[in-house]
């Protein structure tokens, strides 16, 4: 049945459509009129349904008959290694079904830590089961975090990484690889409490546990947890009273040998507002930082991301896209979104025009967000005056470079019109502020004192 309905798909949709969106298909079962495919995820069905809906009801038409009916299995927790399939029923009509799985955690905080009961309740890892090593991309840059990570998700506790500690800037995988090491040992030591927390949430429920005056369940509970990943602990920068008590956690969960597991999102060194004592602990297990991905690394996410998702583009789009976003994984992953959003409102395959396209409307969005705004306030914040000062009709010297710059800057942040920038800028008319833009440009092309000041100005926009 399911050949018979591809011939005729064949007929109706462009080669490489086919080749994207039929041929991945897997047909499972047909039921009387119902006839089961797979799909392999929940974009792939949507976008069935969204371009296709005619198609498919053409096609079983044609090879069931006017009451055919299909029923789609989308294959989610992508990267798990069991994966369940989910049964959507679509009466193929238009109506667009959609079952999302319901893993919404309800917050700890909610509940006090009720410590009695602790043996017969089921303790949640708040541990997202997505992120996992096999989806994890191996490369230079992450290669030693990575492996120290593994390590240590095979033997918790016992290896010399402990703590494991894990640097690196925004976006570059820290949240992904020590939940995937928490995955990992919840999944493969049953009866072991994986704990995942962010800092932020520890110091809610510390601070939750002082007003509540339940401060000993607070310690207990988290004395009992066999591996505690804590993520962001940059976050409890100059919070002395979280710090103490970690401390004191920190002391006992290493004592009796359990694991300890930290991101953050500068080298411990630099950590500062974060106590001595707490930082020399830090020292006990191994520090690793995590690099932005080179070319080929990100060649290989994005492909990992594709295969996920179930959607097949052409190499020359995919080394476009690792050229042109080099910053880290999470706007890799953004764009790798927006492109498939754009292909399917468009209704159009993903190719080399597309990313283009979709690149440049990222780019221009990113620079609109630039405001008048944030322009006078990033300048009098680097000169240090005040937004009302540089607004103000004071014709201080000290006030009218700095009034300068930041009109020059806003000409060329927020593309405004002249009269428009004289406008926020007291009310000044436009030929203000092309004076001040020619005196800034003269001064950028003689002074490196001013060259110096707009060029970190700028990385400020960044
Ligand atoms: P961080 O915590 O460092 O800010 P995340 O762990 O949240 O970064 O990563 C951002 C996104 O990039 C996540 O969706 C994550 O799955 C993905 N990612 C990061 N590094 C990798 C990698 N090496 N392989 C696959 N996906 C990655
Ligand atoms: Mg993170």
């Amino acid at each position: 049945v399911w050949n018979r309905c591809l011939h005729v798909i064949r007929e109706s949709v462009p080669e490489q459509s086919f080749k994207t969106w039929f041929e991945p298909i897997v047909p499972l079962r047909l039921n009387g009129h119902v006839l089961t495919i797979q799909v392999p995820s929940q974009f792939f069905y949507e976008w069935l349904e969204e371009n296709f809906v005619h198609v498919l009801r053409k096609a079983l038409d044609h090879a069931i008959g006017r009451d055919g009916q299909l029923e789609y299995s989308i294959i989610v927790d992508k990267g798990n290694e069991t994966n369940r399939p989910l049964t959507v029923n679509v009466p193929t009509t238009k109506s667009t079904q959609t079952a999302k799985p319901d893993n919404v955690n309800p917050d700890i905080l909610k509940s006090p830590f009720q410590l009695k009961d602790l043996d017969s309740l089921t303790l949640d890892s708040y541990l997202n089961p997505s992120y996992t090593f096999d989806n994890y991309v191996e490369g230079d840059c992450n290669r030693l975090a990575r492996n120290a990570g593994y390590a240590v998700a095979q033997r918790p506790g016992v290896t010399s990484f402990n703590p494991l500690m894990i640097y690196g800037g925004v976006g570059l995988g820290k949240t992904h690889l020590v939940q995937a090491i928490g995955n990992y040992i919840k999944n493969n030591n049953q009866g072991k409490f994986v704990l995942y927390v962010t800092s932020e949430k520890f110091t809610n429920q510390f601070l939750n546990a002082i007003k509540t005056d339940t401060l000993r369940d607070f310690s207990s509970f988290y004395m009992q947890v066999d591996v505690l990943v804590l993520d962001d602990v940059q976050f409890l920068q100059k919070k002395e009273k979280t710090q103490e008590i970690f401390f004191h956690i920190f002391n006992h969960l290493h004592q009796s040998g359990r694991q300890i597991i930290m991101t953050s999102d500068r080298a411990p060194k630099n950590l500062d507002g974060l106590e001595d004592r707490l930082l020399s602990r830090f020292k006990w297990g191994l520090t690793t930082d995590l690099q932005t991905p080179d070319l080929e690394t990100r060649i290989a996410i994005i492909q990992k991301k594709l295969q996920a998702e179930g959607v097949y583009i052409e190499d020359n789009v995919i080394e476009y896209l690792a050229h042109s976003i080099n910053t880290n994984v999470r706007e890799l992953e953004g764009v790798i979104v927006s492109l498939m959003a754009q292909a399917s409102l468009n209704r159009r395959e993903i190719d080399l025009e597309l990313a283009k396209h979709t690149l440049r409307n990222i780019v221009e969005d990113s620079e609109r967000e630039v405001t008048i705004d944030s322009v006078q306030e990033v300048v009098a914040d680097f000169f240090g005056v005040t937004i009302a000062e540089l607004k103000s009709k004071s014709r201080k010297r000290e006030l009218v470079y700095p009034r300068q710059v930041a009109m020059y800057l806003a000409k060329e942040k927020t593309g405004l019109p002249l009269k428009s920038i004289g406008y926020h800028f007291g009310g000044r008319d436009h030929s203000t502020v092309i004076h001040a833009i020619q005196t800034i440009s003269e001064l950028v092309s003689k002074k490196a004192e001013t060259r110096d000041a707009i060029e970190k100005l700028k990385a400020q926009f960044k």
